[in-house]
């Protein structure tokens, strides 16, 4: 039930009665072995999984997101929104969708960095927009405790902030999207420091040279269907508690 590929037609006979997700992600440097779309790629891949076990609709991704913390857009390629585009952005989308009759929507955040904002665009969607309700989630906060377990036994958790193009996005990726993945480059890395604030201009030792935050080696396609899995499950459990969907 992908927006882009409905006709108008039927496009207005689904709209009111479909959760319509909404992926939001970023064009941000994921290491030497992914591509830049990786956090359009998984939250957009969830969200065809959804619709296999709900009555959804998935709009096309917002395929840039807000600037990378720490050193991300030192990296060639990672090229970022400014805060009031994305809050704008998301808005109009929600808005137009809204005005066709949608008014229960996920929006299905990639991308750390994105919350804010776009809470902002769903704060400002409601101030007149009535009986909409939304959920904004971002895949990683759906994982449990005792999945995180087993998918990093051998590598240890280092917490979310440095999963990043490590253990779970690769593993999603070589699940989702085998063909974007540079096998062959998969390594596992560090940066030499990791401090507690935020440096302006970031300087260039708290991120590692190949953009990898941890050990993407402990990463495999049989980990992403493991973890794809478990999230949709428990997004389609929240969508059924909190967007009231019926089937
Ligand atoms: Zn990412
Ligand atoms: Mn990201």
């Amino acid at each position: 039930m992908l927006v882009e590929h409905m006709t108008w037609e039927q496009y207005r006979d689904e709209v009111a009665r479909r959760i319509i997700i909404l992926p939001v992600g970023s064009l941000e440097q994921h290491g030497p072995h992914l591509p830049l779309s990786v956090d359009v790629v998984i939250p957009t891949s969830l969200a065809k999984m959804v619709c296999e076990e709900l009555e959804a609709m998935v709009l096309p991704p917002i395929a840039y997101g807000y600037k990378a913390q720490g050193g991300g857009q030192l990296f060639p390629g990672t090229t970022s929104l400014d805060g009031t585009t994305l809050i704008n952005l998301t808005l109009d989308i929600l808005r137009e969708t809204y005005r066709h009759g949608g008014r229960r929507f996920l929006v299905l955040n990639g991308h750390y960095e994105n919350v804010a904002f776009v809470t902002e665009a769903v704060q400002l969607l409601l101030r007149d927009a009535d009986g909409a309700r939304v959920v904004i989630l971002s895949w990683w906060d759906q994982v449990s405790d005792e999945m995180v377990d087993e998918l990093f036994a051998e590598a240890g958790f280092p917490g979310w902030e440095t999963e990043h193009a490590a253990v779970t996005e690769t593993s999603l990726m070589q699940y989702f999207a085998p063909d974007l993945v540079r096998e062959d480059r998969i390594i596992d890395d560090q940066s030499e420091r990791m401090p507690k604030y935020s440096i302006f201009p970031p300087p260039d030792d708290i991120v590692p040279e190949s953009g990898v935050l941890y050990k993407a080696t402990y990463a495999s396609r049989e980990k992403g269907e493991k973890l794809a899995k478990h999230v949709v499950g428990a997004i389609v459990q929240m969508a059924r508690e909190e967007l009231g969907s019926g089937s």
